[in-house]
């Protein structure tokens, strides 16, 4: 399966990934884990990552579509794999369609995790105290709501105009939320090629 897990900053994304990837045996692709992996090296590509994130902003196109083509381009992501945290720009999304074209795998689905924001707000200022992530404070939290909306939020219309969106209902317990991302998945990709999906 190669889908797409789309939300608002804090609607749980980064989990349920996990749980979806080990469901159905494929490999999750996080840029957010893969810059956070990144800033801590001493170079100046790293410098700058480092301070875009912590102010919130987002990484360029340039330096996030290069990553995310390389990762794509390992032997594991072969059976299927989900793309965490991007696209986030209309330039990514095009970028994407290319290399999965030329791959000739095209998307089966695209996931949109759904959570209202000041849930979403309340969840990341407490992961900032569980978690100390620094790009967790309570302004940028509120500056990455903004850039969201902006920037990302109008792609789930792209992809619901393919007719490959799915939303799911974010909120509750994660074994509730993941229940119903498995329901949703395996209906919306099992009905579209007509074949039941594979769990593991
Ligand atoms: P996340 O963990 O997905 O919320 O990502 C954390 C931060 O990494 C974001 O606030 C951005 O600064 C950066 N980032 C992650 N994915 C992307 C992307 N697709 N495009 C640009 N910046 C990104």
């Amino acid at each position: 399966m190669r889908l797409l897990i789309m939300g608002p900053p804090g609607a749980g994304k980064g989990t349920q990934a996990k749980l979806i990837a080990e469901h159905y045996g494929i490999p999750a692709i996080s840029t957010g884990d893969m810059f956070r992996a990144m800033k801590t090296a001493d170079t100046p590509l790293a410098q700058q990552v480092r301070e875009i994130m912590n102010s919130g902003g987002y990484v360029s196109d340039e330096i996030t579509n290069q990553i995310v083509a390389e990762r794509l381009a390992q032997s594991d992501c072969d059976a299927g794999f989900l793309l965490d945290g991007y696209p986030r720009t209309t330039a990514q999304v095009n970028t994407l369609d290319a290399v999965l074209d030329k791959r000739g795998t095209p998307l089966d689905v695209v996931l949109s995790l759904l959570a209202d924001e000041d849930a979403v707000v309340a969840r990341l200022l407490k992961r900032a105290e569980t978690e100390g992530r620094a790009d967790d404070n309570e302004e940028t939290i509120r500056v990455r709501q903004h850039v969201y909306a902006e920037q990302t939020a109008p792609l789930l219309d792209v992809y619901r105009s393919r007719e490959l969106l799915v939303e799911v209902d974010g909120l509750g317990e994660i074994d509730e939320v993941s229940e119903r991302v498995f329901t949703a998945l395996d209906s919306a990709v099992g009905g579209r090629d007509g074949s039941p999906v594979t769990r593991n």
